[in-house]
């Protein structure tokens, strides 16, 4: 448990990430940022290959789970059409949302990750709760607040990018 904002490990797409790779890593848990990570905040429709991916995830051992700041429906009606499992109002950058997600399918910090586009919230969240956090780049950044805050994150970023997955 860490307040610090690096990624344990940072890959392009939320998609790089198979089964295979993180049970060799001992991850069984993945749990996951929404917004910007799985879709971008203007659709509530994943790719094609997203779609596949999170079919495959779900036919797999590991257990995935969507742990998002979001408070809206937009995030339910997803998660039953996808047979997603959700804790939403999650505050991340606080780490209460993943603790309650390890305990909630029995696994403990060393077994889990969380995968998110935000180093200030996703990333620290990880490491405040003590899991893996990996980084992926945001789908869209489409307001320019956001364009701006990732300008704010290129320092951790490069200070990290030895940390990239190897795929
Ligand atoms: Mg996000």
């Amino acid at each position: 448990m860490s307040l610090s904002f690096l990624p344990g490990m940072m890959t392009p797409e939320l998609t790089d990430l198979t089964p295979e790779f993180l049970m060799a890593h001992g991850i069984g848990l993945l749990m996951m940022d929404f917004d910007n990570t799985i879709v971008p905040y203007t659709t509530d429709i994943p790719t094609e290959k997203m779609r596949a991916w999170l079919e495959a995830m779900n036919a797999s051992p590991v257990k995935i789970a969507i742990v998002s700041n979001s408070k809206n429906d937009r995030l339910i009606r997803f998660c039953e059409a996808y047979h997603l499992d959700y804790i939403m109002r999650a505050h991340k950058p606080r780490p209460k949302g993943l603790l309650e997600c390890m305990q909630r399918f029995g696994f403990t910090q060393e077994h889990s990750a969380i995968v998110g586009d935000q180093i200030f919230t996703d990333t620290l969240a990880g490491n405040l709760a003590g899991v893996t956090p990996i980084l992926v780049k945001a789908i869209d950044n489409h307001t320019i607040w956001l364009k701006a805050r990732h300008v704010l994150e290129l320092p951790f970023i490069f200070a990290a990018r030895k940390r990239r997955i190897k795929l």
